[in-house]
């Protein structure tokens, strides 16, 4: 072994020691240089590192013994074109006696030959298991300094340093990813903290701020209706600027960020880039990154970071402000469904203490939670007092609706009428509405106590007034009818003519007084399901007859003819004669009322699978197929202009009559032929 090779080989063995012992990049990658210029000789030397995809991720240029601040992006120009770019493509070492004579050399304006001169150069390519990690030049300012025993000494410090990269580039790599790690923890951590909404911005602009080490960090929401971003927070230098802005749907960075759902970086910022952002922080803005918020696959607004304290983003920075992005989309998208459940909750509150009803909350096992006031003002105790009461203590439940274990009480109300009860025992007629509802997140029963005293006295007081009309106008009215027949004995001869005609108009006005008493009362009692009066058979024809002899007065004064169709042999019903003799009388006075002059209204009575239908014929106006069902509610009338008067109870009465018989009552009319109401009753046979 020459004295050279020994000299060589203690080189490379010291220098495989230097490189083994450290482990961050940059230390590494002066080291390498350090060696390089220190044994092989040059004025400077560089050392570019790329990732498996080619690209340039680090480097390191030293001057002499001084290490030059330089920034990958400068260099990767070199890679790229130049010398180095040569060594990446071919693998294969350069060496370049004089720089200005290789076309290989990458001539930059710094680098003119009238500035610099020519040089010498010898270009390595770095390998690791047969990977390429970097390239290392070495430059000497005296041209042809550089022979092939430099550039196989410099071969060999590659080949060393080779696997060392590696190492150290895997290791860094490591530990960005780490950083990126915590700072994502630290994030999540932190963000999850609060629920509140104000607050998760603030946390997240903290944590932003914290991880990325920058001046100024702005959050943005996207306005769903209008897609505007709506600059929500902001803090550090300039936020008050920020704060409140809005930038219009798909305008300035924010609006490219939410477009394509990806973050950027902008190194540089120009009026002209960026017209929304570059005002925000009033000119302030000179490198800035944005990143999306997402939240269950959509963006709802943008992170942005301004000025980094260290001049320019690493290449982790994207990566870490989308991970905070993420994070904060989802935190955020709680914050704002916790608030909007928090102010529906508040809102119920406020509805439950302000309702004029009273309101009281059981569990689903009937022991209530809460009482609004007026329920406790209604019951007679504090609001308090009534907690742990059982629902069945304060008023009759209806289990019979709500079920036993008030299982039938569901998202609809379970509606009856009951009594409540006071401290005092007093009573207090109530309509109750049970119904399930979330009570501070808890499945409960919600019981809505209506007072209803004054329905009930104005019921009392309808069937005072029933009973009055019963007494106090039926009786008198039955004394003028036996006057009008004492009357009729005391007309002398010569008057009868006339005096019977006056007569036989009282009689028939009192009539049809009476049987709108009747009606009236009937109505009252059908109402509340009392049954009809006594029932006796009756032959529909005889009904028939006495219903037309009760309005033949009226049809005569309007020229109207009856035709009326039953059989004699037709079955006897068992009715309560007066009531059904009533409905027909209706029936057959509104088909007089509603026929036009000198026309014929038909009645016809017929046996129909078992059932006697008897039907009323007119030839009026008729009614709409959409107030048929309607006519037989009480008070309603059809609103026509100069339409006879009336009170619009006939039909309710007869509907209540003929169902109170087990009947059926509806009308049929085609249009410009009159209207025919039909009922049925049930034949005896
Ligand atoms: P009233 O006749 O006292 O108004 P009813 O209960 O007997 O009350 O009738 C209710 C409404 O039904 C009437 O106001 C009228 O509009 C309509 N109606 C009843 N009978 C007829 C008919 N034969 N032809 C047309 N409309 C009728």
């Amino acid at each position: 072994m020459s004295i050279d090779q020994r000299a060589t080989l203690e080189l490379l063995y010291k220098v495989s020691r230097e490189f083994a012992t450290a482990l961050d990049l940059k230390t590494v990658l002066q080291r390498v240089l350090f060696a390089a210029i220190n044994n092989v000789g040059g004025e400077r030397g560089s050392v570019v590192v790329m990732d498996d995809n080619g690209r340039a991720v680090d480097s390191a240029i030293v001057y002499g013994n001084q290490v030059r601040e330089n920034t990958t992006v400068q260099l990767r120009e070199t890679v790229e074109r130049g010398l180095a770019g040569w060594v990446v493509r071919s693998r294969e070492a350069a060496l370049v006696p004089d720089t200005s004579k290789d076309e290989r050399w990458l001539r930059r304006e710094d680098d003119a030959l009238e500035r610099s001169g020519a040089k010498s150069a010898i270009c390595v390519p770095l390998l690791a298991r047969e990977k390429l990690v970097g390239v290392l030049t070495l430059v000497h300012p005296v041209p042809g300094t550089y022979n092939a025993e430099n550039m196989a000494l410099m071969q060999a410090i590659a080949d060393q340093a080779g696997i060392t990269v590696m190492n150290a580039r895997f290791f860094s790599e490591s530990q960005r990813q780490a950083r990126v790690m915590t700072a994502l923890a630290e994030g999540a951590v932190s963000m999850n903290a609060s629920l509140r909404i104000e607050e998760t911005f603030e946390r997240i602009l903290v944590q932003t701020r914290q991880a990325l080490q920058v001046e100024t960090v702005a959050l943005g929401m996207i306005n769903e209706a209008s897609g505007e971003i709506i600059f929500r927070a902001a803090i550090g230098d300039g936020a008050q600027y920020i704060k409140g802005k809005t930038i219009p749907a798909r305008g300035g960075i924010a609006g490219k960020v939410t477009g394509d759902g990806r973050g950027l970086v902008i190194p540089a910022i120009t009026s002209e880039t960026l017209l929304a952002e570059a005002e925000q922080l009033e000119g302030r803005a000179r490198v800035m990154a944005c990143a999306p918020i997402h939240a269950q696959g959509k963006v709802i607004g943008v992170l942005e970071v301004f000025n980094p304290i260290s001049k320019s983003f690493d290449g982790d920075a994207l990566l870490v402000l989308t991970g905070l992005g993420s994070l904060g989309g989802t935190i955020l998208q709680n914050a704002q469904l916790y608030e909007r459940l928090d102010s529906a909750r508040r809102r119920y509150r406020d509805l439950f203490e302000d309702s004029i009803d009273p309101i009281v909350i059981s569990d689903l096992g009937g022991y209530v939670q809460e009482a609004n006031t007026q329920a406790a003002t209604l019951a007679g105790y504090r609001p308090d007092e009534l907690n742990q009461f059982l629902i069945e203590q304060m008023h009759d439940v209806n289990f019979e609706k709500v079920g036993r274990r008030f299982e039938h009480v569901g998202s609809s109300a379970v509606i009856y009428e009951s009594i409540l009860y006071n401290k005092l025992g007093e009573q207090f007629p109530v309509e109750v509405y049970a119904r399930k509802v979330l009570f501070d997140d808890v499945e409960s029963i919600q019981w809505i106590f209506r007072d209803i005293t004054a329905r009930k006295d104005l019921d009392v007081l309808r069937e005072d007034l029933a009973a009055m009309i019963y007494h106090d106008l039926r009786s008198p009215l039955a004394n003028i009818l036996s006057s009008i027949d004492m009357l009729d004995g005391l007309i002398s001869n010569e008057e009868r003519e006339n005096g019977e005609a006056i007569l036989r108009i009282a009689r028939h006005s009192i009539d049809r007084i009476q049987r709108l008493i009747a009606s009236l009362l009937d109505l009252n009692r059908l109402e509340q399901n009392q049954p009809v009066g006594e029932k006796q058979p009756a032959k529909p024809a005889e009904l028939i007859a006495e219903a037309v002899e009760a309005v033949s007065h009226a049809a005569e004064g309007r020229n109207q003819r009856f035709l009326v169709e039953a059989a004699d042999d037709l079955p006897v019903v068992l009715i309560d004669v007066d009531m059904i003799r009533r409905v027909l009388i209706n029936l057959a006075e509104n088909a007089v009322k509603y026929s036009p002059l000198e026309s014929e209204i038909q009645i016809v009575a017929q046996l129909h699978k078992g059932w006697l239908q008897i039907s009323v014929q007119d030839s009026g106006p008729g009614i709409p197929e959409t107030d048929r069902e309607r006519v037989f509610d009480k008070f309603t009338r059809l609103k026509k202009q100069d339409g006879p008067g009336g009170l619009g109870v006939g039909l309710a009465f007869c509907r209540l009559a003929v169902q109170g018989h087990g009947g059926r009552i509806w009308i049929e009319s085609a249009p410009k032929q009159g209207s025919r109401f039909i009922f049925t009753l049930p034949t005896s046979t």
